[in-house]
């Protein structure tokens, strides 16, 4: 499709469709996915530019941008229905379903089907928010009633077309698996674990590169600010506003006497630190990422830090503060 720039309506917003636009006698293609320029003519820079900066303030809303979404949950016969539910309302607010590609990820279950639905689109954490009903008790993630599902499905369709999808961001962990043959990368939403299985873990825990101590105990945890509230929260961590870029670490069980010692304490890592453990050499150890359990005898070491440059998205189609949640889901008055 092809236009002229003074044919564009002005004081409409203007969603990028096209993929060749003439202007003055110039044809400019655009890809409007990753939003590159190619010339197909000469055309100067500064024109370009100028060009395009009064391109993007077009305020025209001549087609709609199909926001993707898709759907994960449970199982459960309930969790089924309101998926249904939920297709059928949507429908009207012209979001089309993708589960390869979506933008929005709506998890129907608890908190462990938003894990889930976290870790099969892990890959494409930059273009994907999650949103989470709970058909069980509040979840943590999944803070959306059963009974909300047709102003979920309004508010998530008004703000699609208004291009108005709020977002907040949680960090998360990385961890790096050494082996002989090479390393591993991982994510977790809420932590990773390594435990012994057949006997106590026995592993050396270094903090940027410097010996902190040897570890003897059932295992370690090491969480986001989010999964500070999980398995961390019943180890005796501290909850972490997800606004700090840190990870948790807390012992599970260790063995502290005359003859082993360790901190005793939960530690909080800034982003930039990082945390080696060595098990010792052909222990058997399980490792856990979120609710993934994994057995090994092949680690060597694993080094966890904040994630780099990698970030959990969660639309927020009303405001829920942190200490909100946290206050409804531990102390109990549910006021949603
Ligand atoms: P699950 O069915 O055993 O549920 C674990 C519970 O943790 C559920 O009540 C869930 O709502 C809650 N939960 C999960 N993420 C949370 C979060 N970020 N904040 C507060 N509560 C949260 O297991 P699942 O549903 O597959 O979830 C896996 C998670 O279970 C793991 O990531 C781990 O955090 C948690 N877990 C906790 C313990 C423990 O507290 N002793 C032990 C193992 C695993």
């Amino acid at each position: 499709m092809t236009d002229r720039i003074d044919k564009i309506p002005n004081g409409q917003r203007y969603i990028v469709l096209w993929d060749k636009i003439v202007y003055d006698g110039w044809e400019v293609a655009v890809s409007y996915e990753n939003l590159e320029l190619y010339l197909t003519k000469w055309f100067s820079y500064e024109n370009l530019e100028l060009y395009l900066t009064k391109w993007f303030s077009y305020e025209n809303l001549e087609e709609d941008y199909p926001l993707k979404y898709n759907v994960v949950n449970r199982g459960d016969e309930i969790s089924i229905q309101l998926m249904h539910t939920f297709h059928s309302l949507i429908q009207r607010f012209g979001l089309t379903q993708d589960e390869e590609n979506p933008d929005i990820v709506l998890s129907i279950g608890g908190d462990g089907t938003l894990l889930h639905a976290f870790h099969r689109y892990k890959e494409q954490l930059d273009h994907i928010a999650f949103v989470g009903i709970h058909t069980g008790r509040l979840g943590f993630f999944a803070d959306w009633k059963p009974d909300e599902v047709e102003l979920l499905a309004q508010l998530m369709g008004e703000s699609a077309q208004q291009d108005d999808l709020r977002v907040v961001k949680y960090p998360l962990v990385e961890i790096q698996i050494t082996t002989q043959n090479g390393i591993e990368t991982e994510l977790a939403l809420n932590e990773f674990t390594l435990k012994g299985v057949d006997a106590t873990l026995v592993a050396e825990l270094h903090i940027n590169d410097e010996l902190l101590e040897t570890f003897r105990g059932d295992g370690i945890c090491i969480s986001t600010p989010s999964g500070s509230t999980a398995y961390n929260k019943s180890l005796g961590g501290a909850i972490v506003h997800p606004s700090l870029d840190a990870i948790q670490i807390a012992e599970i069980a260790s063995i502290n006497n005359r003859v082993y010692r360790t901190l005793g304490s939960p530690i909080l890592l800034p982003k930039h630190h990082h945390c080696d453990i060595y098990p010792r050499a052909s222990q058997n150890i399980i490792l856990s990422l979120d609710h993934v359990y994994m057995q090994r005898n092949d680690v060597l070491s694993i080094r966890s830090m904040v994630a780099a440059g990698k970030k959990v998205k969660f639309a927020r189609f009303r405001p829920f503060p942190f200490w909100s949640r946290v206050r409804e889901a531990f102390i109990g008055y549910d006021m949603l």
